[in-house]
C-alpha cells in the first residue's frame, strides 16, 4: 500500500514504473512525496534483461537513439557514462528476393537518398531501382508537414491547422518511389522499428524530422540526401557521440539503476499492485483518489495530489473510462501491435558470417520473423563465448500471429525462418522466447491530430499529466523526455 508521509510536500501518484515513469519520479523526488505504483514484479517496463546463458542481456530493447539526449543525460546523472558503448559494427543486411543483401548506407530511415546505390544493393530489381528516378520528375511538390508539426510542437494550440495533410507512409511514398522499393526496401525498416504497416503509419507522426525535411520540396531522394548531410558527423549538425549507444551494463540496468536511486532517496515504489479506477474529487486537496488492487486482490482507495499516468494508452483510457471519458475514449483509439523476441545461441562454427549488427526481412516472403540482431557482434561484452546469439524478433501491425500460436509453435517457426534464410541445418544449443502483447503503440494517420486533443484536454487539468511511448514517441530518450515534461507540468502547478 502507498504510504502518504506528507509533511508539508504534496503527494503524487505516478502509476507505472517504466521508463517514463522513473523519469518522472527522478524529475520529482525530493519536491513531493512521489509514490510510483506498477502492477508487474519489477520496474523498468520493455526495458528487461535476463541471464541468458551466464550474462545479462537485454531482450527489449537494447539501444537509443542519440539525438535527444536525454538518455545519455540520465545515465551521466546515474554516474552510467563509463558503461555507454556504442555498437561494435556497422551496417546490416536485408533478406529480399531470396538472399540477405547489404544495405546501402546512405538510407534516411529506410528512405533511398541515392539511387544508385539501391540499385547496386540488388535489394529492388533494376526496373523498380530505375522506377524510384521518377521522384526527381515528379511534377507536383510534396504536402506541406510544417505547419502540422509545428502546430503539434507548440502546447498552447489545440487544433491542427485546416485541411492539413497526413498521408500515411506509403500512400506517400508508393507514387513517387514505386511499390516495390517502399514495400523491400523502406517497409522492413521503418515498420521494423514501429512493429507497424506502412501504409497506416503517418510519415508526419512516425518520422517528424524527415517530414520536415520534405516538406514542400520536389523530391524526397535530394532533400532526404541534404538532411542527411546535415546530420552526418561532418555536416552542419556536428556532433562526436554515436547515433546509437547501449550500455555494457544491460539497457534495463538504466532502469534498475533509477530505482536503487529512487528507493534510496525515499520514494515509495509498489510493485505487484494495479491501479484500477480512477475518480476526481470536487475538492481543493487530494482530489484524486485512486483505486488499487494488490497481488493478494485486496482493494483499497487511495487519495493524491497530483497524478502522472505512465501508461500504454490503453491502461490510461481504461483508468480514465469513468472520471474523464472523453480523454479515455481518445486514448482507447490508439491501436497497438505485438511482438516476440526468441534469444538463440548458436556454437560458433555452425554459423555462416553475418555482416554487420544482423538483418531484416522483407515483408513480401511473408516470413514470421522480421528481423534478427546478432548480439554476439554487436555488443563487445557479449562477444566473448565462442558462440554466436542471436535477438530474433517478429510480429507487427498486420501480422498478429504472435498472439495466436503457442510458445512451442510459435519458437520453432521463428528458428526454421532464421535457419532457412541463413542456410543453416542445426537447432540453436538454447532459446528462450519473450513475448511483447500489445507493446508498441501504432503513430497511424490521424495520431498528431488525436494527440493535441488529449493535449489540449489535459492541459486543462493542471494536477493530471498523461507521458509514455503512447504519444510524443516510442523510442526511450522520447521517453524520458515526455516523463520529465510530465513532472514538469505537475511541479509547476502543486508548488
Ligand atoms: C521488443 C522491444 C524492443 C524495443 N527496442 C527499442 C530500442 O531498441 N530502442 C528504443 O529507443 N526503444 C525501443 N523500444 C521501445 C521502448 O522500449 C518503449 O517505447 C519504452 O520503453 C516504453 O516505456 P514506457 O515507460 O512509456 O512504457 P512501459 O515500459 O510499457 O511501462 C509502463 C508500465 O506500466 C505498468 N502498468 C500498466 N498498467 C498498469 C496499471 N493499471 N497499474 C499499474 N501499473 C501498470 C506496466 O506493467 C509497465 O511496467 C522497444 C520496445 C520493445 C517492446
Amino acid at each position: 500500500m502507498p504510504s502518504q508521509t506528507g509533511q508539508n510536500k504534496k503527494d503524487i501518484l505516478i502509476i507505472g514504473a517504466g521508463i517514463t515513469g522513473l523519469s518522472a519520479a527522478y524529475k520529482l523526488h525530493g519536491l513531493f512525496n512521489v509514490t510510483l505504483l506498477e502492477t508487474s514484479s519489477r520496474t523498468g517496463g520493455k526495458l528487461h534483461s535476463v541471464d541468458f546463458r551466464g550474462k545479462k542481456v537485454d531482450v527489449g530493447p537494447d539501444s537509443f537513439l542519440t539525438r535527444n539526449t536525454s538518455a545519455v543525460d540520465l545515465a551521466s546523472k546515474l554516474n552510467l557514462s563509463e558503461h555507454l558503448v556504442a555498437p561494435a559494427r556497422q551496417g546490416a543486411s536485408l533478406y529480399s528476393r531470396g538472399q540477405l543483401r547489404k544495405l546501402p548506407i546512405d538510407l534516411a530511415l529506410g528512405i533511398p537518398t541515392n539511387l544508385i546505390s539501391v540499385l547496386s544493393s540488388q535489394i529492388v530489381s533494376p526496373l523498380s531501382a530505375l522506377r524510384s528516378a521518377t521522384d526527381f520528375f515528379w511534377p507536383a511538390k510534396l504536402p506541406s508537414f510544417t505547419a502540422l508539426l509545428d502546430a503539434a510542437e507548440n502546447t498552447e494550440a489545440s487544433l491542427p491547422p485546416v485541411g492539413y495533410p497526413d498521408p500515411s507512409i506509403g500512400r506517400l511514398l508508393n507514387k513517387r518511389l514505386g511499390k516495390e522499393t517502399v514495400e523491400r526496401l523502406i517497409a522492413p525498416l521503418i515498420a521494423g522499428i514501429n512493429a507497424g504497416d506502412i501504409n497506416h503509419l503517418s510519415f508526419a507522426a512516425t518520422t517528424p524530422e524527415l517530414a520536415r525535411a520534405v516538406s514542400e520540396k520536389r523530391s524526397i531522394v535530394l532533400s532526404l540526401r541534404n538532411y542527411k548531410r546535415q546530420a552526418s558527423p561532418g555536416g552542419k549538425l556536428k556532433t562526436t557521440t554515436p547515433p546509437f549507444l547501449g550500455l555494457n551494463t544491460s539497457l534495463a540496468s538504466l532502469t534498475e539503476s533509477l530505482t536503487e536511486n529512487l528507493l534510496a532517496a525515499g520514494v515509495n515504489i509498489s510493485l505487484g499492485v494495479q491501479a484500477t479506477e480512477i475518480a476526481l474529487l470536487p475538492r481543493d486537496t487530494k482530489h484524486w483518489e485512486v483505486s488499487i488492487r494488490q497481488n493478494n486482490m485486496s482493494e483499497e482507495k487511495v487519495y493524491f495530489d497530483g497524478l502522472i499516468l505512465a501508461l500504454p494508452a490503453f491502461a490510461t483510457a481504461d483508468l480514465l473510462a469513468k472520471a474523464l471519458p472523453e480523454i479515455a475514449s481518445l486514448c482507447q483509439e490508439i491501436p497497438f501491435s505485438s511482438v516476440a523476441t526468441l534469444l538463440a545461441a548458436w556454437n560458433a562454427d555452425e554459423m555462416p558470417p553475418i555482416y554487420g549488427t544482423g538483418f531484416l526481412v522483407a515483408r513480401k516472403p511473408k516470413k514470421l520473423i522480421t528481423g534478427v540482431t546478432t548480439l554476439s557482434s554487436k555488443w563487445t561484452h557479449l562477444s566473448d563465448t565462442g558462440e554466436v546469439w542471436l535477438k530474433i524478433s517478429a510480429g507487427h501491425y498486420s501480422d498478429d500471429r504472435v498472439t495466436t500460436l503457442d510458445d512451442e509453435t510459435l519458437t520453432s517457426a521463428m528458428i526454421k525462418d532464421t535457419k532457412s534464410i541463413l542456410g543453416i541445418a542445426k537447432d540453436p544449443i538454447e532459446n528462450l522466447l519473450f513475448r511483447w502483447e500489445n507493446a508498441f503503440p501504432q503513430y497511424n494517420t490521424g495520431h498528431i491530430e488525436r494527440i493535441m486533443k488529449i493535449d489540449s484536454m489535459t492541459a486543462a487539468i493542471p494536477t493530471l499529466s498523461l507521458a509514455g511511448a503512447s504519444y510524443h514517441g516510442i523510442g526511450i530518450p522520447a521517453c524520458i523526455s515526455d516523463g520529465i515534461a510530465a513532472a514538469d507540468k505537475l511541479s509547476s502547478a502543486l508548488q
